[in-house]
């Protein structure tokens, strides 16, 4: 069991995949299911063929939340980005095939009752949850001191939008180098000391980002939303009392834009433009970390520079911290073709 949620020794990117369970749509349809798994591979039976993947972990459409915060590792990201290192977390995959209910919990988890909505939470509020009970063990016994500062932000067709503070009237753009690290300039970063303020960010976030467009869905499906966690750890030096030292670790989460390929009718114009913008910062994201998980390439060329999200996360991908991606699909037929290819980008991440 441990080894199958533990990220190995040497490993800098993990890669999990979740199905989630056919909707009623799907159902109604007569859509049939044609993905099966056990714990680190699953099978497509496809029309004509089936295909078998492995890899560190596959969560079949029965398990719950609290199974997929405990099982895919990101406990590990957690621990790391309090030590100082810059930890990422991705979730993959053609809109509707539950990114955002992984990462966030399924729509209206914040309305209910306390007692409810927990079970519900997706892995953004429970790793709060599990970095605030962490920072109150550490700080029970030592001279430590933390800060949490967080910032969420959008990059729609290559533009970054700043979700906390949408209407500052301030550009939003990248600065910083590659030694120093990229960064987005004047975006808003706020300290947060309870779980309802990420609660409250993670819902107005979404909010801002459905005022954003006319079309809701096909904004959002084009997007990548990217929330970072900053973890400050200011420390007293135990030999020397007058001297303090200061940890900066991160922990961001990513929702990516819908890998699905849009058919090219619909593509015109302003459109075509979104389409190749998010295609290729996805396309540019699988080769970096395609890399990167290639113990042989890690140290030579890796194409950051190709997007803006692959910039801003060089640090974090480049660095010390580690990766998870979390590449979710539908079990139903109609999804065949997708979810083949997402399990394909899965594969060549790891
Ligand atoms: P995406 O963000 O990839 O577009 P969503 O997370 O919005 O997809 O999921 C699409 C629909 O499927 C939503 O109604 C969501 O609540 C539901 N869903 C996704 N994953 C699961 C799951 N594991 N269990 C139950 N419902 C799910
Ligand atoms: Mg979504």
């Amino acid at each position: 069991q441990d080894s199958n949620n533990q990220f190995g020794e040497k490993d800098k990117v993990r890669v999990v995949v979740r199905i989630r369970p056919t909707s009623d749509q799907e159902q109604a349809n007569g859509d049939q299911e044609i993905v099966s798994c056990d714990r680190a591979s699953l099978i497509v039976e496809g029309k004509t063929q089936s295909r078998k993947f492995f890899f560190d972990s596959v969560f079949d459409p029965n398990s719950n939340q609290d199974e997929v915060f405990n099982y895919s590792g990101i406990k590990r990201l957690i621990d790391m980005a309090i030590d100082g290192f810059v930890c990422t977390c991705f979730a993959y995959g053609q809109t509707g095939s539950g990114k955002t209910y992984t990462m966030v919990g399924p729509a209206g988890a914040y309305e209910m009752n306390t007692q409810d909505r927990y079970l519900h939470f997706g892995l953004i509020p429970r790793s709060i949850n599990y970095l605030f009970n962490q920072l109150r063990q550490r700080t029970s016994d030592s001279q430590s001191v933390f800060y949490i500062r967080v910032s969420y932000y959008e990059i729609y067709n290559e533009q970054i939008r700043d979700l906390i503070n949408p209407n500052s009237g301030r550009k939003l753009e990248i600065r910083g180098s590659q030694e120093e690290g990229f960064f987005v300039d004047n975006l808003f970063a706020t300290y947060i000391e309870t779980m309802d303020e990420i609660l409250t960010i993670l819902r107005e976030g979404e909010y801002n980002r459905s005022t954003a467009s006319h079309l809701l869905n096909e904004h959002s499906s084009r997007s990548h939303a990217v929330l970072t966690i900053q973890v400050e750890n200011e420390l007293q030096n135990s030999d020397d009392p007058r001297e303090q030292m200061t940890k900066l670790g991160k922990l961001i989460f990513v929702d990516l834009a819908g890998s699905e390929k849009v058919k090219v009718t619909m593509s015109k114009g302003k459109q075509l433009t979104e389409t190749n913008n998010i295609n290729k910062s996805l396309l540019v994201l699988g080769t970096c970390i395609s890399a990167l998980s290639d113990q042989n390439k890690r140290d030579g060329h890796i194409p950051y520079r190709d997007s803006k999200l692959t910039k801003l996360l060089s640090e974090s991908l480049g660095g010390s911290g580690i990766t998870l991606m979390i590449a979710c699909i539908s079990p139903a037929m109609t999804c065949e073709n997708e979810s083949l290819n997402t399990l394909r980008y899965a594969n060549r991440a790891q």
